[in-house]
């Protein structure tokens, strides 16, 4: 019996944990929307390495934090593919800093793109997959959600906030068979964490039993298991992949 061929819309999925991701689901055969901010280098080269794995793939810019961006992904993801089955909400961004310090405006970019952005996302996704009475979401949260970080007030509400909605959504969506999960990636080797100064890399290793940094294929493994058919009784559910850092 032929399989279901699955479409992705993965939230930033240029680089980093995104790239992992789509390349996952490239090599399981899906289809897939990789969405990026401005980097269309990085993006192309994602979709080139991820149509190589055999899959069908189409590219959107968009701002995740406006709800025309998010609009017009949707639009087109429909228009290449007729339906969303998989939503992962990866797009993210820091702008760190203690609270004095801290402006409202970087507040309010990162809440903008990594929670509200998810919000906008999962409202257009639940439509389409109440409809079809199947769907997978997974929202990329953070052991800063989980435990909170200094300097981090803005970007660990965003994470908190994110598993906030995914339980909430869980329980709005389970009558319909979509399942809605996160994922609380610890210290991962991206771009993201590339900047951090080597000191306070070095105190974050500290604090990981596992003593090393996970890499973006280790956070693709866990999202792709959320993503499957086989998960279909699992919802609502945080999965920290983060070498034991929040246990
Ligand atoms: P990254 O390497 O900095 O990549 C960020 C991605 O998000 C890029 O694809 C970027 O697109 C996209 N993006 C940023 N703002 C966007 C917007 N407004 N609209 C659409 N896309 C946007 O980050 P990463 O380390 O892979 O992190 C991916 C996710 O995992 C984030 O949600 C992050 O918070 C979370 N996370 C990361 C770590 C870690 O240690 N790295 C730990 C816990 C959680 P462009 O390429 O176009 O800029």
């Amino acid at each position: 019996m032929s399989q279901t061929v699955r479409t992705a819309i993965v939230t930033g999925g240029s680089r980093g944990i995104g790239r992992a991701i789509c390349k996952h689901f490239a090599a399981e055969g899906k289809n897939l929307v990789i969405n990026y901010a401005g980097n269309l280098q990085a993006a192309e080269e994602t979709a080139a390495e991820c149509r190589e794995l055999g899959a069908q793939v189409i590219l959107v810019q968009a701002d995740v934090s406006s709800a025309a961006g998010c609009e017009e992904l949707f639009a087109k993801a429909q228009e290449a593919f007729k339906t969303v089955d998989i939503l992962v909400n990866n797009a993210g961004i820091t702008r760190d800093g203690l609270i004095l310090r801290m402006s409202e405006d970087n507040f309010d970019e990162v809440i903008n793109t990594n929670l509200k952005g998810a919000f906008l996302c999962m409202k257009l996704a639940s439509r389409i997959m109440m409809k079809q009475r199947w769907g997978r979401i997974i929202n990329m949260s953070s052991v800063a959600g989980v435990r909170g970080n200094p300097g981090q007030v803005n970007y660990s509400a965003s994470k908190a906030g994110l598993i906030g909605i995914t339980k909430s959504l869980a329980k709005e969506l389970a009558g319909r068979s979509v399942t809605v999960n996160a994922v609380a990636p610890g210290m991962i080797e991206t771009d993201m964490t590339g900047v951090l100064p080597d000191a306070v890399k070095d105190q974050l290793l500290q604090g990981i039993p596992m003593a090393r940094a996970g890499k973006p294929e280790e956070i693709a493994a866990a999202v792709a298991f959320f993503a499957s058919e086989e998960a279909g009784y699992i919802t609502g559910q945080v999965l920290c992949v983060d070498g034991g850092m929040a246990v």
